[in-house]
């Protein structure tokens, strides 16, 4: 048995944002140890290039100092050796983000992948060890949180830990300082939140929500094999969202208003969108994390790889997250439908969407979704955004051409069965064979023209079939996300089809869509608003400015490119009917309704466990 590699993380300088990790090898390779930092990290599709970081880098076997020869832009090779070596690298990190670092005076979060260093040809066995003297150094009353496997621990969490293997390892972010921490139990396994950031809010009916959305997932999908615990971490700031899925825990970063303030009832919108992240990180736990492309295992972090997939596993847990929400009972159907209206609307307002499918936008994220430019609404559609309305329009289809018999959850079943609780990943095609094969329906169509194809999904029609009724309409203003009626007396101003945001007191266009007037015109993005025929032009005025003028008619728009001021003549378009609104049929018929209920509930499909 191979002895287990030791990680230790010292703080060096936290006010600099400088730490230390050492990695104690007992049994090198004697022709000369390789040891790498990963160039990507697991769930987050960019090369980050992780070994920018470090700042300094040596090694040592017996107390004394050995060569240490750099590779590559991440590798590095300890000369030959048969004693131990500990490999220390001095690491700078300092972004406030889910999937980055960031170690201060106050705390000390770390996603593991961007810290711990690879012992190349020996990853089957680590063990990290996080001791109170690492902590101590930054006073205050710390406190860890991890869903990494305690071996030993006092009261506070700091202690020993250890992981089956790197994949592991760094699957497991922590946080150290002074957190508040929430407990909660979902089908009986413990759940935690740790909650960093100053912040005063209904922790008791955050768990108690939270519970209710972590116990219907499991019973939807089945507990996971060695699923015993689970970590929320969340870091409340100003104003941010994301997260980043593992095995055991996700990383979540919100604002300080999207938590419910005590005795507060309801659910606000930023509360349904804080509960829609959780529940997306949690969906996670099955989609991605234990079921993935096959093509991600060997999961190699030095380099691209590449599926056309992406749209199942972050599409299908978009289209779940907020489901979930409605079928726990946490978010009213009304609610629900105006988070499906706004996702509408995004894709709407894309015109990408002709141009990339779904799968092209899957095998392109590295270089086009990761990397977005001015004109990627024009050229490229989200895996995110469409994924969870093909899963929609999947869901509905199954319902509807099975009579009800077949729905995704049947399907998403039968995958996790088939490629995740074995392991085996899924193919290229699985999700569309399993559909095929669970529901017996001849869906070659469906995937031809919706995940290869640029056709635009039949959603009027699907929802219909459940007693739900599609409204599009012109937005009211630029600020107009969708997913209600108009606003009574509202007049949509004539139409430009470009972006004019305002940043610092400087208007610039930031997205031209492309045939739009604007474009025709001549405007570019980046350009710097001026005026409007002759009066100054900005981002809080556009509205007001356009509603003055007719469809037809022609205006003089000034901006500043560079130092240069130009003037383009644009002729003045109808607003689009791009703003989709969703309505419950009022009287359905009793079969509609059946299936709009077995759509909202899911109870006739959960197998009870
Ligand atoms: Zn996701």
């Amino acid at each position: 048995m191979s002895t287990p590699h030791k990680y230790c993380i010292t703080p060096k300088d936290p006010g600099a944002h400088l730490f230390e990790v050492t990695v104690t090898v007992a049994r090198p390779d004697s022709s000369g140890q390789v040891f790498s930092i990963a160039a990507w990290i697991p769930g987050s599709y960019m090369i980050r290039d992780l070994a920018r970081h470090v700042v300094s880098i040596r090694a040592e076997a017996d107390g004394q100092e050995i060569g240490l020869t750099k590779i590559d832009k991440s590798s590095w090779q300890a000369d030959a050796c048969d004693a131990a070596i500990a490999l220390t690298a001095e690491i700078y990190a300092w972004d406030l983000n889910v999937s980055a670092p960031h170690p201060d005076t106050t705390h000390f979060f770390s996603d593991r992948a961007c810290v711990l260093t690879a012992v190349d040809g020996q990853e089957e066995h680590d063990k990290e060890r996080v001791t109170r003297q690492d902590a101590g150094a930054m006073g205050g009353e710390w406190r860890v949180a991890t869903s990494m496997q305690v071996v030993e621990a006092e009261q506070d969490g700091f202690g020993t830990f250890s992981a089956a293997d790197y994949a592991e390892l760094i699957d497991h972010p922590v946080e150290m300082g002074d957190i508040q921490i929430g407990e909660f139990e979902a089908c009986g396994i413990p759940h935690v939140i740790a909650v960093r950031g100053h912040v005063h809010f209904d922790m008791a009916r955050t768990c108690h929500d939270l519970s209710k959305l972590c116990t219907y997932q499991l019973n939807l999908l089945g507990t996971p094999k060695n699923f015993d615990r689970y970590v929320f971490l969340l870091y409340v700031q100003k104003d941010t969202y994301g997260g980043l899925e593992h095995r055991w825990s996700s990383s979540l970063a919100c604002s300080r208003r999207d938590l419910p303030r005590r005795g507060e009832a309801g659910v606000s919108e930023k509360y349904r969108k804080f509960l829609g992240l959780c529940s997306h990180e949690y969906f996670h736990l099955w989609n991605v994390k234990r079921m993935r492309p096959d093509r991600f295992a060997p999961n190699d972090l030095r380099a691209e790889i590449h599926t056309g997939l992406l749209w199942v596993f972050e599409g299908i847990t978009s289209y779940y997250d907020h489901l979930v929400l409605v079928r726990s009972g946490l978010i009213t159907t009304k609610s629900y439908l105006e988070h499906i209206a706004r996702a509408i609307t995004r894709l709407m307002r894309t015109r990408g969407r002709f141009r990339q499918t779904i799968e092209e936008s899957s095998f392109d994220t590295w270089t086009h979704f990761y990397r977005q430019n001015a004109n990627s609404s024009n050229a490229i559609v989200s895996y995110y955004t469409k994924g969870a309305l093909i899963a929609l329009a999947l869901d509905l289809t199954l319902r509807k051409e099975s009579n009800g018999k077949c729905t995704l959850d049947d399907v998403m079943r039968e995958c996790w069965s088939r490629y995740g609780e074995s392991a085996q990943g899924m193919p290229e095609r699985g999700l569309e064979t399993v559909a095929r094969e669970v529901s017996e329906l001849e869906l070659a169509d469906f995937f031809e023209r919706f995940v290869r194809g640029t056709t635009d999904l039949p959603l009027q029609g699907l929802l219909k079939d459940v007693g739900v009724n599609l409204h599009m309409r012109p937005a009211n203003d630029s600020k107009d996300v969708g997913g209600k009626p108009s606003a009574k007396d509202t007049t949509p101003p004539t139409w430009i089809g470009a972006q004019l945001v305002e940043r610092a007191g400087v208007s610039k266009f930031t997205v031209v869509h492309s045939g739009s007037p604007a474009e025709k015109g001549g405007i570019a993005p980046g350009d710097v608003a001026v005026a409007l025929d002759d009066l100054r032009l900005h981002a809080g005025s556009l509205d007001f400015r356009l509603r003055e003028h007719h469809v037809g008619d022609t205006v003089t728009i000034s901006v500043f490119r560079d130092e240069h001021l130009m003037r383009f003549p644009i002729k003045l378009g109808a607003p689009p009917e791009d703003t989709c609104y969703l309505e419950l049929e009022s009287d359905p018929d009793a079969g509609t309704e059946k299936m709009r209920a077995a759509w909202l509930t899911g109870d006739s499909n959960i197998r009870k466990i």
